[in-house]
């Protein structure tokens, strides 16, 4: 079952996904090339506290971390250390808020100093890709026309898709019904509702689709070793169209 969310629910959400806006902020301000991952994970946790609200990954299902941080080939979950980010990598930050019960979620891809121009267009693209499906986020919509909205456009641009991981509804936990597959046929899956919130986030490779998994359990990379984009945003379908959830107000 989908639950759906009263408009207190929403005004809760909105203020979670708030505080995860202004962190995202702060953490992209402090990307340079010399930190480690773990420095982004700490300043994560410490401004999530200064908003008094909690990391909502931190131990879920065991994850260490905050923030996931995945660097170039990694796809997701990427497990904070001491990875040192250099000048022309790519690096996804996802990360999740808690506030009183009420979860957000959102991811971004963000180039670190010279990036060269491909990787600049995967991360365009899978950014460009998380707008195109949040339009199809509409009352009266199917599920999969988000997922097919995105695949289309990211092949159109000779991008592939990854297949295992998908987004997922979100409110009182931080993973709720539905999954969201970036991929897919067109018109499948629930009828899109008022007061469904969905965290959509397209996963985009440079090369094939595939992927593995690192010894640590946790960490995604694409099978062929070449570059991965994330965006995420937590939305709400409602009668007058889709809200970004988390948007800097
Ligand atoms: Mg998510």
């Amino acid at each position: 079952m989908i639950p759906l969310k009263s408009q207190k629910d929403l005004v809760m959400l909105k203020r979670s996904g708030a505080i995860l806006a202004v962190v995202m902020q702060k953490l992209q301000a402090s990307l340079r090339p010399g930190i480690t991952t773990l420095d982004i994970d700490l300043l994560s946790e410490e401004l999530i506290r200064k908003e008094h609200a909690l990391a909502a990954f931190k131990g879920y299902k065991g994850f260490p971390g905050t923030a996931c941080i995945s660097v170039n080939e990694e796809i997701v979950h990427g497990i904070p250390g001491s990875r040192v980010i250099l000048d022309g990598d790519i690096v996804s930050i996802d990360l999740g808020v808690n506030l009183e019960g009420f979860f957000s979620d959102m991811a971004v891809t963000l180039a670190v100093g010279k990036v060269d121009e491909t990787r600049l267009k995967l991360i365009a693209v899978a950014k460009q890709s998380l707008d195109i499906g949040i339009k199809q986020a509409q009352v009266g919509n199917y599920l999969t026309d988000i997922s097919h909205s995105i695949q289309s456009f990211v092949e159109g641009e000779g991008f592939s898709v990854v297949r295992q991981f998908v987004g997922h509804g979100i409110g009182r936990a931080l993973h709720e019904e539905p999954e969201i597959p970036n991929f897919g046929r067109p018109g499948l899956g629930p009828c899109l509702k008022s007061g469904m919130v969905l965290a959509i986030e397209p996963m985009i490779n440079l090369g094939g689709w595939e992927c593995k998994i690192m010894e640590n359990g946790w960490t995604a990379v694409t099978a062929d070793g070449s570059a991965s984009a994330h965006f995420e945003h937590t939305v709400a379908v409602t009668d007058i169209g889709p809200v970004i959830l988390t948007k800097l107000n």
